[in-house]
């Protein structure tokens, strides 16, 4: 029942760390039948003209139902990430949220992409050869990445980002604010927008300096001629503080929840009729 460790101590054996195993193999085996079967699909956030409200883009988020439920993406993302199935989920996402958004034109198409994608040699030739086969404008597509990768690997991220810019698709900076991220980095690293996080959007309810300090972050990308989205925004007070800082582009469950392509396509059948 126990065993000796190198100190001649006894350590406990303990089942509950073996169920946990179990538990996260069972978890890595579905995932990968969902991925294979389809069963992931993407939603689809509306991001919005701060100047006229109208809808100008989308970002495909993805989304696990289960017959017990959904699993989060903050759960199956970093699952994916560990156990090697990034790459397949994220070539899964593009094909999908691709398919979907071609009846959309005129629109644009933000998808995320894992830090292991970026780092990964074949990332950039596999991105243009999917847009190839389903006949995609380079141009309408923006991936976002965060900022992790741009400290744990910079030459090949820099690579993979340069090779994909020069066929036209766009950079944004994910969730910038809430870690170590620069605006040098918006610039070394040729990013087209960057999007202000959630939490600091957030905090604007409760903190009095957080005005100023989202002013003073987006003069500075606006400075740089880097155009800036707000994420989270789910109340107009937030909105009127970010649009008068000068973002350009609003995005958030005030705007707009993630939705089904299907309801997509109604919104913008409806805003188009007004
Ligand atoms: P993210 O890319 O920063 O996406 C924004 C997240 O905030 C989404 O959560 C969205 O549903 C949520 N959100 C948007 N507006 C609001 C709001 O007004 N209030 C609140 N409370 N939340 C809001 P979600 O869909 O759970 O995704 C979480 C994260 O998982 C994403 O953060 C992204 O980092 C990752 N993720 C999602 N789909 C993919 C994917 O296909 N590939 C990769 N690599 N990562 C993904
Ligand atoms: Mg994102
Ligand atoms: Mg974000
Ligand atoms: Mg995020």
């Amino acid at each position: 029942r126990a065993k000796a460790n190198g100190k001649g101590q006894a350590v406990e054996y303990d089942p509950e760390l073996d169920r946990e195993r179990i538990r996260v193999a069972e978890l890595e085996g579905l995932l990968k039948n969902a991925i294979g079967s389809g069963a992931i699909e993407a939603a689809f956030q509306p991001l919005v003209s701060a100047s006229t409200g109208a809808v100008t883009g989308l970002e495909a988020l993805a989304r696990w139902k289960t017959a017990t439920g959904n699993v989060s993406p903050e759960i199956f993302i970093p699952l994916a990430e560990r156990c090697g199935l990034i790459d397949a989920l994220g070539v899964h996402m593009l094909r999908t949220s691709i398919g979907h958004a071609k009846s959309w034109p005129g629109l644009t198409l933000s998808v995320n992409v894992s830090p292991i994608q970026l780092c990964n040699p074949e990332f950039a030739a596999q991105v243009i050869a999917i847009l190839q086969e389903l006949d995609f404008d380079p141009n309408r597509l923006t991936l976002e990445i965060t900022e992790g990768v741009l400290m744990t690997n910079p030459d090949q991220a820099r690579r993979s980002i340069d090779q994909l810019k020069r066929v036209g698709i766009k950079f944004a900076l994910d969730d910038f604010g809430c870690g170590y991220a620069s605006i040098g980095a918006l610039r070394q690293f040729g990013f087209d927008r960057m999007k202000i996080d959630r939490s600091l959007v957030s905090a604007l309810d409760v903190t009095t300096n957080g005005a100023d300090i989202l002013r003073a972050t987006i003069s500075l990308a606006t400075a740089l001629q880097i155009p800036v989205t707000a994420e989270g925004i789910e109340n107009s007070r937030q909105a009127a503080i970010l649009r008068d800082a000068g973002c350009d582009q609003l995005q958030g469950y005030m705007l707009g929840k993630p939705m089904s392509a299907c309801d997509i396509s109604n919104r913008l059948r409806e805003e188009s009729a007004a």
